[in-house]
């Protein structure tokens, strides 16, 4: 099939090579020109395990991208959407971006002979794709559902993995309001071995926002026991292993430790209480998920100021700038609230990430970036673990070139930190 992909971001430029792969032509919009012309020229506008591969596989062939929406809708059958649905000033969701999106979709489709299925794969909240994408494709091509198909079809992948996650799904939801087009969806996932959900557009948008909900208050509801363990001098990592054992519970995301980000869990939670919020209903414990979650990095700093005193002045390496590990994205990452505290607290920052570097220059530029872990902690007078990548794992040796051999983790990754290293786990 001809499938449009509109937004090549992490979901978009993904899916575009994963849809590719399962052997659809596909054709992705953006307005970012840059991110066009790499995937032109086959090369990912992010970092993604397997997405070089795709890419070189596919670009020029089943794979192109433009900035010519009316050109995407004509050569194709089914459009995604999956632009940004970032988080306004008061933590609501921001449809701006998907109904630009909707709008240039719709003036498109004005011009197209033919069905077509529009597919909102963003995160929206509930109702977004019956009362506000609909309206406005109505709006802008002038025609009505049965002429073309609307349909809700959320992505699970995990940044990082998202590759992988794609092609072995756990499950794929379609929501549509009419048979034909939740079927014409569906039919792009032949070939994926994974039970489909069909249901409708509302119910599909709030199955995305349960899932991201439900592992955010999973690791908030960790880091509460973490917070109590720590106080007690109990390993709250030996008592979530026990807990996890228990089929009901299970074993995942019970890691305490500096709290989630990246670009989902944070706003998609947000994005809940203000959908619940605005139809009368005061959600306590998703409050709480995201109160207990910002708690945490100044937890981190806090045990480092309890051991060091005043920070003014001092050298603190940062290790770990991206939101979890094997990802450039540092988009709400606990890294950040950090480096801020440890700024307005006077303290120098010497900070290194295996690929976030680049990104988080932007957003401080005063501070010392290195290349590797063992650079940014010469000389330090303390380390702070934000991020569990792998190489953080086995780090020994490095920490013998610090001025003062302090290491707070923030992910309980060390294996063997050395006798030598006073050595301090944020909850355990
Ligand atoms: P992103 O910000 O990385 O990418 C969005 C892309 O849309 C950008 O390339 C941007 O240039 C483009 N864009 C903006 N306006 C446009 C327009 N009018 N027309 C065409 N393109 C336009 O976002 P993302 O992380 O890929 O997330 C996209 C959606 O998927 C969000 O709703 C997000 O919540 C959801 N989601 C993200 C992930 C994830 O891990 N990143 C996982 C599941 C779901």
């Amino acid at each position: 099939m001809k499938i449009s992909i509109i937004g090549t971001g992490y979901v978009g430029s993904v899916s575009a090579a994963c849809f590719a792969e399962l052997g659809h032509e596909v054709i992705c919009v953006d307005i970012d020109k840059s991110k066009i012309d790499m995937i032109n020229a086959g090369i990912p506008p992010i970092y993604e395990e397997g997405l070089p591969e795709l890419l070189e596989k596919h670009a020029g062939k089943r794979l192109s991208a433009t900035s010519d929406y009316e050109l995407a809708i004509m050569n194709s059958d089914v459009s995604f959407i999956c632009v940004g649905t970032p988080s306004d000033s008061e933590g609501n969701i921001d449809l701006g971006i998907v109904r630009a999106a909707s709008a240039s979709l719709g003036d498109s489709l004005r011009k197209k002979k033919g069905y077509h299925v529009i597919v909102v794969k963003s995160t929206v909240v509930p109702e977004t794709t019956e009362k506000i994408v609909l309206p406005i494709i109505e709006k802008h091509s002038g025609k009505h559902p049965g002429e073309f198909g609307i349909a809700m079809n959320p992505e699970f992948l995990r940044e990082g993995k998202a590759v992988h996650d794609f092609m072995h799904p756990d499950k794929i939801v379609i929501g549509s309001l009419d048979k034909k087009s939740g079927d014409i969806v569906a039919s792009l996932y032949n070939g994926l071995k994974c039970e489909v959900t069909r249901t409708n557009p509302r119910t599909a948008e709030m199955i995305k926002y349960v899932n991201n909900a439900f592992l955010a208050t999973k690791i908030s509801f960790s880091n509460e026991v973490g917070n109590i363990c720590k106080l007690l001098g109990i390993d709250t990592y030996e008592v979530m292993s026990a807990v996890g054992k228990d089929f009901r519970i299970g074993p995942y995301f019970l890691n305490s430790g500096a709290g989630f980000g990246g670009s989902c869990f944070p706003k998609d939670v947000k994005a809940l209480i203000g959908k619940a919020k605005e139809i009368g209903y005061e959600p306590r414990l998703l409050k709480s998920v995201i109160a207990i979650n910002e708690g945490q990095p100044a937890r981190m700093v806090l045990l480092l100021k309890n051991k060091l005193g005043s920070l003014e002045g001092k050298n603190i390496a940062v290790l770990g700038l991206a939101f979890k590990n094997d990802t450039d994205d540092i988009r709400e990452s606990r890294s950040i609230p950090v480096i801020k505290e440890l700024l307005d607290e006077g303290a120098r920052v010497s900070a290194y990430d295996p690929m976030a570097n680049e990104n988080m220059k932007k957003l401080f530029s005063g501070i010392g970036y290195y290349s590797s872990a063992a650079d940014a902690l010469s000389g330090a007078e303390a380390c702070l673990i934000m991020t569990e990548w792998d190489e953080f794992k086995s780090l020994n040796k490095e920490f013998d070139a610090m001025e003062n051999r302090l290491v707070i983790d923030g992910r309980h990754i060390l294996v063997k930190p050395g006798k030598d290293i006073e050595y301090v786990g944020l909850c355990w």
